[in-house]
C-alpha cells in the first residue's frame, strides 16, 4: 500500500433530529487539531450523507471543514449501515485520507468497522485521546482493563487509520464565518439490495433534554433503589429543564432504560453547568465522565463515600429525605 498517496482528516457528520449531532461538530475541531501537527497544509474533510443534506454545509465550514464532501442519494433517505457503510467506502477510496475520524454513536458503531473491513484496514474504537506522534501516524489511546490502563493504538502499514470517539471528549471550534469547498460525489451503491424496504419510521418523543444539550444533569446510582426513586430523579430533572445521567448499576437495574444517559468510561463524558447526584458512590469509571462538570453537588448517605473527592458540595444524608423536599419546593416556585 502507498501510504504517501493519503492525506487529509476525514470526519463522518452524522444528522441525528435534523441536525448534525454535537460529537461530529467536536471531531471538526478535533481534526483541525490534528491536521495542524501533521502540517503539509493537511486539510480536513467531512462528509455527508443522506438524501437532501447539503443544507448542513455551511454549519461544517462554519465549524471548521476546509471541504464538505456530500452524497445524496434517495436510497440514503433513511440510514442503513449496508449503505452508508458502502458510501463512506467509496468515497473514502476516491479522496484517500490518511485518517477517518467517527462518532462513536449507534451509527458510527455500525458503519466505522464495517467501512475498516470493506477498506481493509483497522480501527480502534472509543479512543479518549487521539496524538500525531513522530513519524505522522495517528496514536490511537484506547481505555483497557475498565480505564486502568491506557493503550496506544497504532496502524502503521494501512490507510485509513479509523477511530471512533464518543460525544463530549472532544472540543468543537467556535462557529464564526469561516470558507470552504462543498463538492458533491455519487456513485452506484447496491448494500443488501432491494431486500431491506423501510415500511414506517416512528420518533421516540423525548420528554427529558440529552445529556450534552442540559446544562443540568441529575445522575442517580444504584442507591436511589428502586424504579419508583427514579422517578424522583426524573420530576427533578424536569422541574430544573435537564437530564437525568446514570451509572453502570442504575441502568442494569433498568431504572433508566436509555442506555445513552450512563456517564462514564463505557458511557458519555458530560459538561454540563451544575451536576446533582445521588446514590453514587463515585468509582473512577463513573467520576472521569463528569470531570468537565462545573459544579458537583453529592448526596450519599456514606460521610466517606468517594464521590465527595470530586464534589463542590457534599450531602451526608439519605436521599428521599432531599429530593422529593426539594421537588416539592420547586413546584410551587
Ligand atoms: C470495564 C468497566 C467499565 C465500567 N464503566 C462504567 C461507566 O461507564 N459508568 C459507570 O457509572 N460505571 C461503570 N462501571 C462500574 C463502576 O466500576 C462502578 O461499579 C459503578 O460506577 C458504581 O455505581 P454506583 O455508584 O451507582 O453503585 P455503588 O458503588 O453500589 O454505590 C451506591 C452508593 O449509594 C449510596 N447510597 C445507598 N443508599 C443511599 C440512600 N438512600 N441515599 C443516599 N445514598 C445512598 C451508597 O452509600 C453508595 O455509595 C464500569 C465497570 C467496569 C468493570
Amino acid at each position: 500500500m502507498n501510504l504517501e498517496a493519503y492525506k487529509g482528516i476525514m470526519v463522518y457528520s452524522e444528522i441525528n433530529g435534523e441536525k448534525i449531532i454535537d460529537n461530529s461538530l467536536e471531531l471538526i475541531g478535533e481534526a483541525k487539531r490534528l491536521a495542524a501537527k501533521l502540517g503539509n497544509d493537511t486539510k480536513v474533510l467531512a462528509v455527508l450523507i443522506g438524501k437532501n443534506v447539503k443544507d448542513f454545509s455551511k454549519e461544517l465550514i462554519n465549524y471548521g471543514a476546509d471541504k464538505v464532501i456530500i452524497f445524496e442519494d434517495n436510497k440514503l433517505e433513511y440510514y442503513r449501515p449496508d449503505l452508508y457503510s458502502e458510501a463512506l467506502e467509496k468515497i473514502v477510496n476516491k479522496y484517500k485520507p490518511e485518517i477517518v475520524l467517527i462518532g462513536a454513536t449507534y451509527q458510527g458503531e455500525e458503519i466505522g468497522p464495517t467501512t475498516a473491513k470493506k477498506l481493509d484496514t483497522g480501527m480502534a474504537a472509543h479512543c479518549v485521546e487521539l496524538r500525531i506522534n513522530d513519524k505522522r501516524e495517528l496514536v490511537q489511546v484506547v481505555p483497557a482493563f475498565g480505564g486502568k490502563v491506557l493503550g496506544d493504538i497504532l496502524c502503521h502499514d494501512f490507510r485509513p487509520q479509523m477511530a471512533s470517539v464518543k460525544a463530549g471528549l472532544m472540543k468543537k471550534l467556535p462557529y464564526e464565518e469561516r470558507e470552504g469547498i462543498v463538492e458533491e460525489f455519487n456513485c452506484a451503491i447496491r448494500g443488501f439490495g432491494d431486500n431491506i424496504k423501510v415500511k414506517s419510521v416512528n420518533v421516540e418523543t423525548k420528554t427529558l433534554k440529552s445529556l450534552n444539550e442540559a446544562d443540568v444533569i441529575i445522575g442517580g446510582g444504584f442507591g436511589i433503589g428502586s424504579k419508583d426513586g427514579w422517578q424522583e430523579l426524573e420530576k427533578l430533572a424536569k422541574l430544573l429543564n435537564g437530564a437525568t445521567g446514570c451509572t453502570r448499576p442504575a441502568l442494569d437495574e433498568s431504572w433508566t432504560e436509555d442506555e445513552h444517559t450512563m456517564i462514564g468510561t463505557s458511557g458519555v463524558a458530560v459538561k454540563p453547568k451544575l451536576y446533582i447526584n445521588a446514590g453514587i458512590s463515585g468509582a473512577a469509571h463513573h467520576t472521569c465522565g463528569i470531570k468537565d462538570a462545573d459544579v458537583i453537588i453529592s448526596i450519599n448517605k456514606d460521610d466517606s463515600a468517594s464521590i465527595f473527592d470530586v464534589s463542590d458540595f457534599k450531602v451526608v444524608a439519605d436521599w428521599k429525605k432531599i429530593i422529593p423536599l426539594l421537588n416539592e419546593k420547586l413546584e410551587t416556585l
